[in-house]
This record gives structure tokens, sequence and C-alpha cells, in this order.
């Protein structure tokens, strides 16, 4: 795989079908937590002003997508 390491990068994980979920802080928006699929591109965040909360919520939501994502990352 050839998907890079975006600066701040709180967990990746790799999913069913072979691509990651990366955690991070949303680049844009402050205080909220992004978690993004390269495979199929579903993005969910969290944002309750609570940093430790959404980093566990979007934990969850990643493993869980990872789980069950068997998109193929498409070369760019
Ligand atoms: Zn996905």
């Amino acid at each position: 795989m050839t998907t890079s390491t975006p600066a701040g990068l709180i967990a990746r994980y790799k999913t069913a079908g072979g691509s990651a979920v990366d955690v991070r802080p949303h680049p844009a928006l402050v205080d909220h937590i992004l978690a993004g699929c390269h495979g199929c591109h579903l993005a969910n965040w969290s944002a309750t002003g609570d940093a430790w909360h959404d980093t566990e919520a979007m934990r969850s939501w990643a493993q869980q997508h990872a789980d069950e994502c068997s998109a193929v990352p498409l070369p760019t």
C-alpha cells in the first residue's frame, strides 16, 4: 500500500479489502476528530468538545468500518 501517513495520525485500521481507515484530528475543523476510509472514502467525525471521547468514538467507528469494508484502494 502506498497510502502516506498524514501528520497527527492517531490510529490506522487495516480494512478487510486491504485499504486503511485513518483516525486523526480534522485538518480544517478545530476540535473535530475525523475518521476516513481510503478504500471507499466514507468518512465520519466527532466533535463533542471532549477530545478523549471523540477519539474513542472514532476509533470504535474506524475499527468497525475496517472489519466491514471490502473496497479495494484504487490507484491514483
Ligand atoms: Zn471503507
